[in-house]
């Protein structure tokens, strides 16, 4: 355990247990986790050693910042538990790790992914979306990865199932900067999904 101190402001990043086919998905793990401790933001995150999980852990560690790691009992083993996070915490199963990380973290990046990392941008979305929280989400498009997902989003707005000032809440980012801009900045205003409206609205 490191003594770095737990910082203000924490950031949870989602991501791929892979590394993906493209160099460019490290690299950005790399430079999101680098820049992050650079300006002091702390990092909640899986707690596995794998893929880009373990790219941004490792990042933010080597540039000197603060990780605080949360995975279930049951995927120590499988995604490999990172040993040298500043703390780690084991939960008791998954969705106790998702509402943890959720609720250490100031904001939410997602990078690329697999289904682990939709759902868990897929789940703050909705929380957000519900009024359950109000934190910033912000999808990272490193080279389009993001734009089908966010074609699918535009396209439940068309079809009346989600409404435009919801699929606002879900932030493009394309860049490190951008990101984290959007990240340290107050949640986009919303009203909750049920807020003086039936089921029907
Ligand atoms: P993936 O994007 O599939 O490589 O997974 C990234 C992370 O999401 C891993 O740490 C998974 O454990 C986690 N995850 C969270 N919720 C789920 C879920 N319902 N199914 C699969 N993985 C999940």
């Amino acid at each position: 355990m490191s003594e770095v101190a737990s910082p203000e402001i924490k950031i949870c990043v989602y991501c791929g247990t892979n590394t993906g086919t493209s160099p460019a998905y490290m690299q950005i793990a790399h430079d999101l986790g680098t820049t992050m401790a650079q300006r002091g933001l702390g990092l909640v995150y899986g707690g596995g050693k794998l893929g880009l999980m373990g790219a941004v852990a490792d990042a933010v560690l080597g540039a000197g910042g603060h990780v605080i790691g949360v995975i279930p009992e049951v995927l120590v083993r499988a995604e490999v538990g990172h040993t040298g996070l500043s703390q780690l915490e084991v939960a008791e199963d998954m969705h106790t790790r998702k509402a943890r990380m959720a609720e250490l973290a100031d904001a939410f990046i997602a990078l690329p992914g697999g289904f682990g990392t939709f759902e868990e941008l897929l789940e703050v979305l909705t929380w957000n979306q519900l009024g359950f929280i109000s934190k910033p989400v912000v999808m990272l498009d490193v080279d389009g990865f993001y734009a089908p997902m966010l074609e699918m989003f535009q396209h439940a707005v068309s079809a009346g199932f989600v409404r435009a000032e919801h699929a606002a809440l879900a932030q493009r980012a394309t860049t490190v900067e951008q990101a984290l801009a959007f990240a340290t900045a107050p949640a986009p205003p919303t009203v909750s999904k049920w807020d003086g409206r039936g089921a029907d609205s």
